[in-house]
This record gives structure tokens, C-alpha cells and sequence, in this order.
């Protein structure tokens, strides 16, 4: 079922562009994480082309209790100009603080242990 993100209407398969508002239309499943997103104040931390050091960022942020979001370009048609970055990880405004700590130290730990 595809879903406008903007006027909330559903509409069966096939349909790519609301009628309405001319919005592409999103996945029922992915309109959650838009609603999250908008309504949240998020903030971007960090970018990567490696999705695998994303994910394990998000793992590390995950268990120490803050709520982590990943936006990927890949889902995108076209790249975004000037951004080659194609993972973004985001953290609520509040978690950016302890979020860019446990980054930090994440990336210390690596360049350590890549010195050997
Ligand atoms: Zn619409």
C-alpha cells in the first residue's frame, strides 16, 4: 500500500505521485519513519559511504539508550549534488552531546588499533 506523506491518503499499487499534492508517494512502512522524523528535532552526527561502520555506530548508540536514525541515498533516483556521502545518521537534538562522545570514541578506537 503506497501512502502520501502529505495528505495521508492511501493509494492502491501502481501509483507513484499523489494526485493530490504531487508528492512521491512513500511505503505505509517507511510513512513511520517520516512521521518520526519530522516530528522529532533530528540531527545529523555523521555520514559515511560505509554502511557497515554506520551500522555499528547505530549499534553502539542503540545500546546506550539513544534513539538513532539512518537515512540512505541508495532508496534515492537521483544523488544529491555535492553530498557523495550516501549514509546519514541521525540522533534526537537532546543526544547529540553523548551521541558525538560515543563517536569519538569509537573512531579513537579504531585509529589505535589500525596504528598496530
Ligand atoms: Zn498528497
Amino acid at each position: 500500500m503506497s501512502v502520501c506523506p502529505y495528505c495521508n491518503y492511501e493509494y492502491v499499487e501502481g501509483i507513484a505521485i499523489c494526485p493530490d499534492c504531487s508528492s512521491p508517494l512513500v511505503d505505509e512502512n517507511d510513512l513511520q519513519k517520516f512521521e518520526e522524523l519530522s516530528e522529532a528535532d533530528w540531527v545529523l552526527v555523521y555520514t559515511s559511504g560505509d554502511e557497515l561502520e554506520i551500522g555499528m555506530l547505530k549499534g553502539i548508540l542503540e545500546s546506550a539508550g539513544l534513539k538513532v536514525n539512518v537515512l540512505s541515498q541508495k532508496d534515492h533516483i537521483l544523488p544529491v549534488p555535492g553530498d557523495l556521502s550516501v549514509v546519514k545518521l541521525l540522533v534526537r537534538k537532546n543526544d547529540v552531546g553523548s551521541a558525538l562522545n560515543y563517536i569519538q570514541d569509537v573512531r579513537n578506537r579504531e585509529s589505535e588499533s589500525s596504528d598496530e
